[in-house]
């Protein structure tokens, strides 16, 4: 059994003075632990119904092109604003001191699709609840929402159960 927890290292004060951040790159780069965090993810997935991976910029790029392949679904990224050709449809989300926006194409996803949506982390939610709201705005079925890491004292993974989604993550 890998311990996930054990494979993430923790910077104290960083960004900035008393926060203490999750360090995945860690995991990432641990062979066994990497395998191990896409297989445990993708478990309950492995009947062939995800059609795609939708990963939030930049951490969930990583784990979503791994999961996409591993489930033989496509991979489709979200963005922030400004960086997608296509017409979009986009989203203010709230961060921890103000608000930034992130866009989808339009075209990506037909109505009634299951997607899995993921990112490295989850704290107050905010990132992923903005990522919810653009595939719903799209008609998509959301499966689930998985992450390496919840953080449960910040709540976000709390509200998006409360929206309706089922939430997996590998550790807290
Ligand atoms: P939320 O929107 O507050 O849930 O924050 C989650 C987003 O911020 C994710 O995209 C994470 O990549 C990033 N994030 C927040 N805190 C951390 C951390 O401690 N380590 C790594 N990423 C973090």
């Amino acid at each position: 059994m890998i311990d996930f927890k054990a494979a993430i290292r923790t910077i104290p004060d960083y960004p900035k003075p008393g926060i203490q951040f999750r360090d995945i790159t860690t995991l990432l780069s641990d062979p066994t632990a990497f395998r191990a965090s896409v297989d445990a993810l993708v478990a309950p997935y492995a009947d062939g119904k995800i059609r795609h991976v939708v990963g939030i910029e930049a951490r969930g790029f990583i784990l979503g092109g791994a999961l996409a392949h591993q489930l033989t679904a496509g991979f489709i990224p979200i963005r922030k604003r400004g960086k997608l050709p296509r017409e979009t449809v986009s989203v203010t989300y709230e961060l921890e001191y103000g608000e930034d926006e992130m866009e989808l194409h339009r075209d990506a996803i037909l109505p009634g699709e299951r997607i899995l949506l993921t990112d490295d982390l989850i704290a107050t939610g905010g990132t992923a609840i903005g990522g919810v709201k653009l595939l719903r705005d799209l008609g998509a079925e959301i499966v689930a929402a998985c992450f390496l890491v919840d953080l449960p004292d910040l709540g976000g993974s709390k509200k998006l159960r409360e929206m309706g989604v089922d939430v997996r993550c590998l550790c807290e």
